[in-house]
């Protein structure tokens, strides 16, 4: 079983099929918990019913859509009518492209009754990394991708200061605790007795930030690399096998071997491949194309929980199975 004490970053996978319907795969959605902040990615068809399962019908934070491709968004309407009915106040924060934006507003103009809780609404840009959302927990950015509409990808990154203090040089020196916090931050401090103390001195590296990559729907795009550098854990669409990657480019989606070449140039630490075309009925297989290239390579599947320790990845399948990493 996962740690207790590290439950603090959990992804629940609702939805891994793409567009054409599935009866075993259902149309795209995760809910990302992160230090209490319930953060909804896609949300495709029957969302709703699939966080009554797998998770909770809680209100979320935040909405993160990478595109206004239906089987992306289509929940939206009935996720948002139900957290009216369940008369949810809290506001909600809704962020994609200007084009699922704009959807967004015609479909709230219709509505027979209008909505319980306000939605913030928030574009995301097309031409660069963007830092869209950040607190003292986590940073969220968007990042450009190359599909048959504007689409977006999203990472979650948890936020940590550059450098982490070492109790006992801290004590040695005699540094005031009112210094903490810049001290953190990498600036030098001053001892109580007034001498300057370098930060080297008294803090040490910290650890690398745990960090989760959304990416659906796009070509393979070898540029993403560089923005997905060091990422945890990388969900990345694999809409195809190898045998169809001419169709793959003519759609605008990956194959399962794009994406765990992107896996392998980001020094990812795990892949999950979702977004599967509803011709594969052995989706294992394009697992198993996908870990020649990048072993640590797993297949995302309605009810997956992967959980993102400090020095560790679960995953814990329905089927009760667990792989860690
Ligand atoms: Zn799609
Ligand atoms: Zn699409």
């Amino acid at each position: 079983m996962a740690d207790l004490k590290n439950k603090d970053f959990c992804i629940t996978i609702l939805g891994s099929g793409s567009a054409t319907p599935a009866l075993n795969r259902f149309h795209s959605a995760q809910i990302v918990l992160f230090k209490g902040q319930r953060l909804l990615l896609d949300s495709g068809e029957g969302t709703q019913y699939k966080l009554l399962l797998y998770d909770s019908l809680s209100p979320v934070h935040k909405i993160l859509i990478t595109h206004v491709h239906g089987d992306h968004i289509l929940g939206l309407p009935g996720l948002f009518f139900t957290f009216s009915l369940n008369g949810v106040e809290r506001p909600v924060h809704l962020y994609s492209t200007s084009q699922a934006i704009e959807w967004f507003s015609t479909f709230k103009d219709w509505l027979t009754i209008p909505l319980s809780f306000p939605v913030h609404t928030h574009v995301a840009p097309l031409d660069k990394k963007n830092l869209l959302y950040s607190d003292k927990e986590m940073d969220i950015f968007s990042i450009p991708l190359k599909h048959t509409s504007a689409a977006v990808g999203y990472i979650i990154k948890e936020n940590l200061p550059p450098r982490k203090i070492n109790p006992e040089a801290l004590k040695k020196f005699n540094i005031p605790y009112n210094q903490l916090n810049s001290v953190k931050m990498g600036y030098d401090a001053t001892s109580r007795e007034g001498e300057t103390i370098p930060n080297a001195q008294i803090t040490l590296p910290n650890r690398t930030p745990r960090s989760y990559a959304f990416i659906t729907d796009t070509l393979y795009v070898p540029e993403l690399a560089d923005y997905l550098k060091e990422v945890t854990v990388l969900y990345h669409e694999a809409t195809f096998s190898e045998e169809h990657s001419e169709e793959a480019n003519l759609t605008g989606h990956s194959t399962a071997i794009q994406a765990a070449q992107l896996a392998k140039q980001a020094q990812v630490k795990l892949l999950l491949i979702g977004h599967i075309s509803s011709r594969y009925t052995k989706p294992e297989e394009l697992v198993m194309e996908a870990r020649k290239v990048f072993p640590n390579t797993f297949l995302a599947m309605e009810g997956l929980k992967v959980w993102l320790e400090i020095d560790k990845i679960w995953l814990q399948y329905p089927d009760g199975s667990e792989f860690s990493l």
